[in-house]
């Protein structure tokens, strides 16, 4: 939840991806589908590790996990989107982001892999790899707008 120390931390590696790792895979998604989430990193649920699952809803990409993942470029073009988070209950705001992302990381089976995203999808991994680095989407609004969020957040939990 807003306010954990662990939310601000840039996340460790993980060195390789073990069944235990494969078992928090399957906690998240389920954390994610029950807070009816698009995607949750390992921070948000207080471990300061990269490993996020994300699950865009679109009939082309299935729910996946990556491990370590970091967005290694991002399009010049931007895109505005509704966002929320798991870790924020209450706040939604619209948030300018790159309208495309490449993102490189290790997947579920230890391997490599290099996404090219656009759109939605984009804007899931890009909001999922801030977790990772200690950045939450309310840091990409405006100062009043975080104003008018946090003031919002804080209403939403009186
Ligand atoms: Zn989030």
């Amino acid at each position: 939840m807003l306010g954990d120390p662990v939310l601000r931390e840039v996340a460790d590696p993980v060195p390789e991806v073990t069944d235990e790792l494969r078992r928090l895979v399957s906690d998240m998604f389920e954390t994610m589908y029950a807070a009816e989430g698009v995607g949750l990193a390992a921070p948000q649920i207080g471990l300061a590790i990269r490993v996020i699952v994300v699950d865009p809803h679109d009939d082309d990409t299935k729910p996946f996990a990556l491990f370590n993942a970091n967005v290694v470029a991002q399009g010049s073009e931007t895109d505005k989107g509704e966002e929320g988070c798991l870790s924020i209950p209450g706040v939604r705001d619209i948030v300018e982001r790159p309208s495309s992302a490449v993102v490189e990381a290790i997947d579920i089976e230890g391997k490599p892999v290099r996404i090219e995203a656009q759109g939605f999808l984009a804007r899931v991994l890009q909001h999922e790899v801030d977790h990772l680095n200690g950045v939450l989407f309310l840091d990409h609004l405006s100062p009043i707008k975080r104003r008018m969020a946090l003031a919002k957040w804080r209403k939403s939990r009186e």
